[in-house]
């Protein structure tokens, strides 16, 4: 899984570092930024872009480039 957090969007809610902490960390901007990208299994890193409330993370397939999230709709 390919991890993109959009800095301009982040708001520094932080339910990513909540709920991925081994993933996602805030920098000292109160940013979120990926900090490993194997922290976490798919499932949680996906339940962590959904928690997002502005929708700043983006997940793409590492293998196809295809995004996964958000959904294309
Ligand atoms: S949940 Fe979204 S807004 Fe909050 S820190 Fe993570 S990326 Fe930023």
């Amino acid at each position: 899984m390919k991890i993109v957090v959009d800095r301009n969007l982040c708001i520094g809610a932080a339910p990513c570092v909540a709920i991925a902490g081994e993933v996602f960390e805030l920098d000292t901007e109160g940013k979120a930024v990926v900090k490993n990208p194997k922290g976490a299994d798919d499932e949680t890193i996906l339940l962590a872009a959904r928690a997002c409330p502005v929708r700043a993370i983006l997940l793409y397939d590492e293998q196809t480039g295809k995004q996964i999230f958000p959904e294309a709709s």
